[in-house]
């Protein structure tokens, strides 16, 4: 993959085209691209493939690209959503106030547009129900056949169309369609319909109108007046740009160029609002910043970083050819950025008491710990050491496999930036026989985890010290499906992993982080990166969210199949 070192997007075809516009066309300087989310839902990973594009195009060519609510569908829409996107944008470091807008500003601008085409005998009211519209369009092998209102007179189309703006028809009763061709091969010319009553209140103009134009009429005519010059969508608009062309023609007006890229899928997951949003309805998962949920808000929740995201959208690149793209990229591309800048710390999720029987009780030592090996300029921290400490369970084995390089009976580890310690003694729980509780000594020469005299240990192991520790709760996160392509299901909610949480309640972190805030990220050494719960985490009881393992968890995930 070509990457242009000054610019945000890697090159690409879209790039490409833009720069050969640039060259043929001098007069066309500005390139204005547009983001034109419809409110009416969260803004998921596929929304930042799209903003990535839009916003990195005009920085790259020092243009300007749009925010542009769609908000032409007042059932399904509101300011919650719209102040969730626009938090969302400015998150991943776009701030688009000076180039914000509504499409339903322009509901003045559309209205005149639907009556030139009216007069121009392009547009007609038509009585017919939905069902009849569906049924009288026909299908990729049958033509299509004409409505009897299809002929109504332009006089007839004016008085009809201002009486459904004035309210006086019924929700469905009548639309506006355009007069195009019913026989057309391409189903989106078959007299589209343009606008449609709807008594609904709208969330910005309120009860101004009761008409309100399609998709397909506001779209390319919102991006005609806002003078876009490269209008990108995804692949499904493909076949309505002989209809947007067909629209700007007969307006005769301003004609943005559309270019079709495919839409992001990811591995393990869902990204359609509508899914997204019954996952939320049906309480499947605990609301749209859920950190299992691919929306920016989850994904923010969970430890993911702005920065992180950008990169995953670069690295994947923009394509004419859909593909599936594998959850375990956007994981890495995280941990590539946290390796760089989190501070790490020292936790313990599953704990195992250890007793340092040569060590001297109540003293609590504080020993160096780096609080970044990639970065020289983040200094170092004092963890406190006492007698009594945890280490993780798995990191001791009874009846270790001949390569186990932690903790057994009798043999030496060290306990990272701490000392050498050998295990001297078991002590089971006398009822269920586990283990409960191990017995060490301590060589004092190795302090700092430095050997004494060259002799070597057959591992490193975290650890925390048992009262000079938090107790905290840790949420590790599977993925939300079962299935690669949960999007491809007859009944995506079958393919719901029932394991998709686990709360451990029994964890233990080192005090250093008793000072840290909501949202704050950490490699908790050895375990992943964890992030600082913003909605449930409280000073006294803080909440982490597991934001990604060290490794790879793509092997995992094949497991689950
Ligand atoms: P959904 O299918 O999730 O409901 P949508 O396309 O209806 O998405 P919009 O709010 O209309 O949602 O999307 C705004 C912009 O984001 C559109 O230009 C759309 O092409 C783009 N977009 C949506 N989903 C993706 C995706 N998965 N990958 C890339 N771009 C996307
Ligand atoms: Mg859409």
């Amino acid at each position: 993959m070509d990457h242009d070192k000054n610019t945000n997007t890697n090159t690409n075809f879209i790039k490409e085209i833009i720069t050969k516009d640039l060259v043929d066309d001098s007069k066309n300087d500005a390139v204005i691209t547009r983001f034109p989310p419809e409110p009416n839902g969260y803004l998921h990973i596929g929304h930042a493939k799209s903003i990535t594009l839009n916003f990195g195009l005009a920085d790259d060519f020092n243009g300007v690209c749009n925010l542009r609510f769609d908000d032409t569908n007042p059932t399904k829409e509101n300011t919650t959503f719209v102040d969730s996107i626009k938090n969302d944008i400015e998150w991943l470091g776009w701030n688009s106030d000076n180039h914000l807008y509504f499409a339903s500003d322009y509901f003045p601008k559309l209205y005149e547009f639907a009556v030139t085409l009216i007069k121009s005998g392009k547009a007609y009211v038509d009585d017919l129900t939905q069902e009849q519209i569906r049924e009288f369009r026909g299908t990729l092998i049958n033509p299509g056949k004409e409505s009897p209102y299809r002929e109504r007179s332009v006089e007839e189309n004016l008085n009809l169309f201002e009486g459904m703006k004035e309210g006086k028809y019924e929700e469905g009763s009548r639309v506006l369609r355009a007069k195009i061709d019913m026989q057309s091969g391409n189903l989106n010319m078959r007299d589209p319909v343009l606008y449609r009553i709807i008594h609904t209140e709208h969330h910005r103009t309120k009860n101004k109108w009761c008409i309100y134009p399609m998709y397909d009429f506001a779209h390319g005519q919102c991006d005609s007046i806002e003078k876009v010059t490269h209008s990108i969508c995804t692949l499904e608009f493909e076949d309505h740009r002989e209809l947007y062309d067909w629209i700007l023609d007969e307006l005769k007006i301003h004609h943005p160029k559309q270019i079709e890229f495919a839409r992001l899928n990811l591995s393990f997951t869902v990204l359609s609002k509508r899914k997204l949003m019954k996952l939320v309805e049906e309480n499947h998962v605990e609301g749209w910043d859920d950190p299992r949920m691919p929306t920016l808000s989850g994904l923010r929740r969970r430890g993911y970083t702005s920065d992180s995201i950008k990169q995953f959208c670069t690295k994947i690149g923009v394509a004419k050819r859909q593909n599936t793209i594998d959850i375990s990229l956007l994981e890495h591309s995280l941990r590539e950025d946290l390796n760089k800048k989190s501070q790490r710390a020292l936790a313990v999720l599953n704990p195992l008491k250890v007793t340092i029987e040569n060590y001297p009780e109540n003293q609590i030592e504080y020993v160096e710990a780096i609080n970044n090996p990639e970065d020289v300029t983040a200094g170092h921290r004092k963890v406190p050491f006492t007698k009594e400490i945890y280490i993780d369970r798995n990191d001791f084995m009874v009846d270790p496999p001949r390569k186990f390089n932690r903790l057994t009976l009798g043999s030496e580890v060290r306990l990272k930036y701490a000392y050498f310690i050998t295990c001297t003694k078991i002590i089971n729980n006398p009822k269920t026989g586990e283990v409960d509780e191990l017995i060490c000594t301590y060589d004092p020469n190795s302090k700092g985890g430095k050997s004494p005299d060259g002799r070597k240990v057959r591992g490193t192991i975290h650890w925390v010290s048992k009262s000079e520790s938090i107790k905290s709760e840790v949420r590790i996160y599977n993925p939300l499906f079962l299935t690669e392509k949960p999007d491809e299901s007859t009944n995506f909610l079958l393919d719901i992993n029932p394991n998709s949480i686990e709360v451990l309640n029994d964890c233990y972190i080192e005090p250093n982080l008793s000072k840290a805030k909501p949202g704050d990220i950490f490699q908790f050494e050895r375990l992943g990166y964890f992030c600082i719960d913003s909605k449930d985490s409280k000073a006294t009881d803080l909440v982490f969210n597991r934001s990604v393992p060290l490794k790879d968890s793509w092997s995992k995930i094949n497991q689950l199949k």
